[in-house]
């Protein structure tokens, strides 16, 4: 079976050791032969700087730097001198979003939804960048309704967009049956990649925060499991790849156009996936 391509996610690190420590984590699993990096970007810009840090380590070490952009809360002016930055760098690909502001914030800026922020980038860069935007199969937890987010998710491909990246999902069905329903919405799911975001698993608490934070089901037999270990870290971990693995064979399977991970700055839960599937690492 031919194995997708793979991609992993990091988020900018605060310190000089998460740094280094980053650098360790990039160096592990780009033995795996990865098409890019992506780094995120915290919504309202504070983590300007600290993106494009990383973005410029990971390009200095010769591999590919994708940043992250959101754009709620911020203003034009600003986004186009970044990505201008980004233009100069030699960065051909952004993963664009709305961002989330903190409780409190309000809206504000210039941009309401990532599709927005699709239309921009076109207007002032034109081709210079592949646009990726986020999916969420099991819908965005602010949607109207799943019709909607199916139209909203269909009209931000139709403003530019080259494909996009899954929030993780446990259950395949709810990736088939978005594939279906973004299709007959007229999304060409050939030309346009969705590609799957995969979450391997480290620790139970926040793999629980996470998912009830962002939308994301974490199946119920899957909960059960996973606390019935309690503080048993080894077993989660075990469990967790066995689980992942199983989920990435399925998406191979079915020839998932490729497959992108959120490591969250931890090489161990990612590579125990990846050796599990039989992707090699190079030496
Ligand atoms: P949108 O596509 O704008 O959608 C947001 C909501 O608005 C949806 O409910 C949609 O149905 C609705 N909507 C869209 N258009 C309209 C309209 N015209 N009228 C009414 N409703 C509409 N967040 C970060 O802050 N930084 C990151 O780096 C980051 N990286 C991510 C990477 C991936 C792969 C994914 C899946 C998510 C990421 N996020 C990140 C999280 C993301 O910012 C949040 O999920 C956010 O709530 C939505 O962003 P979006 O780009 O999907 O928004």
């Amino acid at each position: 079976m031919k194995l997708p391509a793979i991609s992993f996610e990091f988020f900018p690190p605060k310190t000089p050791e998460g740094r280094s420590k980053l650098q360790a984590t990039r160096q592990t699993l780009g033995a795996y032969g990865p098409e890019y990096f992506s780094v995120t970007f915290g919504a309202g810009g504070s983590t300007r700087e600290g993106t494009l840090q990383t973005v410029q380590d990971i390009l200095a070490a010769g591999q590919m730097g994708v940043p992250h952009l959101s754009c709620v809360g911020a203003e034009r002016a600003s986004l186009k001198a970044l990505l201008q930055e980004y233009q100069a760098l030699g960065v051909r690909k952004i993963v664009a979003l709305r961002g989330d502001l903190p409780s409190g914030y309000g809206m504000g800026g210039e941009f309401r939804y990532a599709r927005d922020l699709v239309e921009f980038i076109r207007t002032e860069f034109g081709k210079a960048f592949e646009i990726w935007v986020a999916a969420y199969p099991e819908y965005h937890p602010q949607s109207r309704s799943p019709a909607d987010d199916i139209a909203r998710f269909a009209d931000k491909i139709k403003a530019g967009a080259s494909g996009a990246i899954t929030q993780y999902f446990y259950n395949t069905d709810a990736y088939f049956h978005f594939l279906e329903q973004i299709s007959a919405q007229g999304v060409d799911v050939e030309r346009t990649p969705i590609v799957p975001g995969v979450m391997p698993i480290a620790s139970f608490t926040q793999l629980a925060r996470f998912s009830d934070a962002c939308g994301a089901e974490l199946p119920r037999w899957m909960r059960a499991k996973l606390a019935s270990y309690g503080d048993d870290v080894e077993s989660i971990r075990a469990f967790g790849t066995q689980v992942v693995a199983d989920l990435v064979d399925q998406l191979a399977a079915v020839e998932a156009p490729a497959l992108h991970f959120y490591t969250l700055n931890q090489p161990g839960p990612t590579a125990a996936v990846l050796d599990a599937v039989g992707y090699s690492r190079r030496s």
